[in-house]
């Protein structure tokens, strides 16, 4: 937190969250991509999609040359592992500039981690909740997501988003998960920003409780916002 990074979004999403904010690169394949000219001003030229490796690596490293010193580039989406074997190509030339590949997934399509993990230096994987998604839970394919993160020695953490409707029981639940693969790897708790009627804010003292509840069961557990939406970057 408090770093920059480059982010490069993926469309194409295998879930369908309540509380997703990136629905129409999520579930659309849009004719044109969005490419940030000028860091932080929101101006954007337009290339066709798809974009080659190439192409993506060129918009990175521009970026990194008019704005150097990002922590790393985010790869998120939609989900990015949906596109493993476009990863598998874009992270080895990442390294080759000094580029640090930081993997942001939803922890479900473990077959296609495998085949992009010796790329990935970071793993940031989303564990979804009931209560803040609205869909089915992915416990087992979370836990098979972060033993194999672990496995391969890359610097791991998890984020839970939760809402007015997380109970304490579902995040002792997602806690006693994460501690199968080491209790030392950190969870962010994420109160969701409200943005539809299914989605409401959790109460202070609700969030204080759900982190005492995690915090029995992993060493690192902490409270973040959505930081992107308070500074009006997305
Ligand atoms: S996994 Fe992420 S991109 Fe996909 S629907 Fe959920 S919030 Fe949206």
């Amino acid at each position: 937190m408090g770093v920059r990074q480059v982010f490069v979004r993926f469309a194409g999403c295998n879930l369908s969250c309540d509380y997703c904010d990136t629905p129409a690169s999520g579930f659309d394949h849009p004719e044109s991509c969005a490419v940030q000219i000028a860091p932080g001003e929101r101006r954007f030229k337009e290339l066709p999609n798809p974009l080659d490796v190439p192409t993506t690596l060129a918009a990175i490293i521009n970026i990194e040359l008019e704005s150097p010193g990002h922590h790393s580039v985010s790869l998120t989406g939609g989900e990015p592992l949906m596109q493993a074997p476009f990863l598998a190509e874009l992270c080895p030339e990442l390294r080759k500039s000094d580029l640090r590949a930081y993997l942001e997934s939803n922890g479900t399509l473990v077959d296609a981690l495998s085949d992009a993990l010796p790329h990935i230096d970071i793993v940031a994987m989303d564990f979804k909740l009931e209560s803040a998604t609205g869909i089915k839970p992915a416990t087992e394919m979370h836990r098979e997501f972060l033993a194999a993160a672990v496995a391969a020695g890359k610097d791991v953490f998890v984020k839970a988003i939760v809402t007015s409707s997380t109970a304490e029981e579902e995040i002792e639940e997602c806690a006693a998960v994460i501690a199968l693969a080491g209790r030392r790897i950190p969870l962010i708790i994420q109160p969701v920003t409200s943005t539809n009627a299914n989605v409401q804010s959790p109460f202070a003292a609700q969030i204080m409780r759900l982190q005492v509840a995690a915090s029995r069961i992993l060493d690192d557990v902490r409270v973040i916002p959505q930081c992107h939406k308070m500074l009006g970057l997305i």
